[in-house]
């Protein structure tokens, strides 16, 4: 069996306990994976405040940053099929998506390569004549990365590559559902030559993600995950008073008037919510629809979601692959059973599939006789799709901002005026017009309310990563006036 290591201040290490991981193709058990324990992540913290403070990374400058975060990207482009393979195989995402996504990943530690010397402080025009002000930009600190299991090399690459660039270190805790990549990434990571303890890649469930966010060393914490693990972090700050980028989950809308290019926007629902098998957080789970088109919408929408391709995630025929756990299966399973009882109707899915793994299919609910569904409240983090119907604008934002999340929306309209009235009252950190789930480098990308805070991606993801220093200095010689008044 394949056996897997953490790592910890440049050593890759046995960790005195495994846990077992499932491959969700089948559910049978594939690899084991080291579990970190409390001396695990103190050692872990430990090496890489060791590394925020010595001379060989603190006094490295910011533009060598930059090459070494180059140097990686590159081994990714050249490791790109393995790594695809192995998220895979450990996650069930579809080959399809993690051999594309790779190639993201590399181009996000690009951009903050490019990145690393440009993140500048400023000279203040001060008040005061004999001064000079200026500002300093300084990296935060020891940095905390939390990931669940749903595309880890991307959304730990948005942690990864801000904070190097901005000259922190960092503890990644890869999801103990399918820490593989990342265990595999630390090796790649080892060969771009940074100095030891910048980087640590540790895994283990809520317990390990509990001690590492509440250490006294560590300055800010990085989550993406679910709300709920987002309030038990926010509580542990209470202890080291560190900073939270929270990426949470959604209940995104699609909306579709009836004046849309009908073909795209039913590309763009499929892509929303049955690409990554609907395990995505930008996921378009609420179909908000105009009345009048609605029948010849979900009459193509159902037509194409049966055609989808159920399979092996491994094979890149494959459409739709398992779910990454049975927890996620059965989530599917419950939610979906709710809607029907209160009165959702179901149009196609809802049933497990006959066959091993954790499989659930594109699966629509038509929530119009049922506006207090289940559905249209609760993330499924499955290939759920629920169905509203509109019958004029303001009707469609009420429905569309009738949810706690606030992280992606989607617009479809020929209508520009109209779009921009949208765009202004969409209560959302992403609207996409005429398309959906696009996302880049150079693009923030987060929510607000129950999708968390804080931005990744962009200039805006690097800042995150500093703290401010302000210098004073006198530039004349006189004798200091009246010690007792401030100046
Ligand atoms: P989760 O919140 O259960 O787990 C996420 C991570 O947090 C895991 O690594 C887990 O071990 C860790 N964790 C659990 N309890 C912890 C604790 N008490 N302290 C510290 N760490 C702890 O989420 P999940 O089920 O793995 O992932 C699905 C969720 O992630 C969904 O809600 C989804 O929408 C969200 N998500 C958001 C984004 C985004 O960018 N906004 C992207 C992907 C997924």
């Amino acid at each position: 069996m394949k056996s897997f290591q953490q790592y910890i201040g440049g050593d890759f290490e046995d960790g005195e306990t495994q846990f077992d991981s499932l491959d969700p193709a089948t559910g049978a058990v594939w690899a084991r994976m080291p579990e970190a324990s409390v001396s695990d992540v103190n050692r872990a913290v430990d090496s890489a405040e060791q590394a925020f403070l010595g001379s060989e990374w603190a006094g490295m400058t910011a533009t060598a940053r930059g090459k070494l975060l180059m140097r990686l990207a590159d081994l990714i482009s050249q490791n790109a099929p393995h790594l695809a393979e192995l998220e895979t195989r450990d996650t069930g995402k579809i080959i399809r998506e993690t051999s594309a996504q790779i190639a993201y990943v590399a181009d996000y530690y690009r951009y903050y390569a490019g990145l690393a010397d440009k993140i500048q402080g400023a000279h203040l025009p001060i008040d005061k004549p004999d001064m000079e002000v200026w500002l300093r930009r300084e990296p935060i600190g020891v940095v905390a990365a939390i990931v669940p299991w749903n595309s880890q090399l991307f959304l730990s690459a948005v942690k990864i590559g801000p904070a190097l660039a901005a000259g922190c270190t960092v503890v990644l805790k890869a999801s103990e559902d399918g820490p593989a990549p990342m265990l595999e990434f630390a090796r790649i990571f080892e060969q771009a030559g940074f100095p030891k303890g910048v980087l640590n890649v540790i895994t283990g469930g809520p317990a390990v993600g509990a001690t590492l966010t509440s250490h006294a060393k560590v300055a800010h914490v990085a989550f993406t995950g679910g709300p709920e693990t987002a309030r038990h972090i926010v509580r542990n700050s209470a202890d080291n008073l560190a900073s939270t980028s929270l990426e949470l989950g959604g209940k995104s809308p699609l909306i579709v008037f009836d004046d849309a290019d009908l073909e795209s926007a039913v590309n763009a629902q499929i892509s929303g919510v049955f690409a990554a098998t609907g395990q995505s957080c930008v996921s378009g789970s609420r179909l908000v629809v105009h009345a009048r088109i609605k029948d010849a919408f979900l009459a193509r929408l159902t037509e194409k979601a049966e055609a989808i391709v159920i399979g092996a995630p491994g094979d890149m025929a494959t459409e739709i692959g398992p779910l990454c756990t049975v927890r996620q299966q059965e989530n599917s399973v419950r939610l979906t059973e709710q809607s029907v009882a209160q009165g959702a109707r179901l149009i196609t899915g809802g049933q497990i599939l006959e066959r091993d793994g954790f499989y659930f299919p594109p699966t629509i609910l038509d929530c119009d006789p049922a506006p207090e569904a289940a559905c249209l409240s609760n993330e499924f983090f499955g290939p759920v799709l629920s169905v509203v119907s509109f019958q004029d604008e303001g009707e469609a934002i009420e429905i569309a901002n009738n949810t706690q999340f606030g992280l992606a929306s989607g617009l479809f309209t020929r209508d520009l005026t109209r779009a921009h009235r949208m765009i202004r009252a969409i209560r959302a950190g992403i609207v996409w017009v005429n398309t959906y789930r696009a996302v880049s480098p150079i693009a923030p990308f987060g929510g607000h309310g129950l999708s968390g805070h804080g931005r990744e991606g962009g200039i805006e993801a690097a800042l995150d990563y500093t703290k401010i220093k302000s210098v004073w200095l006198r530039t004349s010689d006189a004798p200091i006036p009246d010690p007792f008044v401030m100046r």
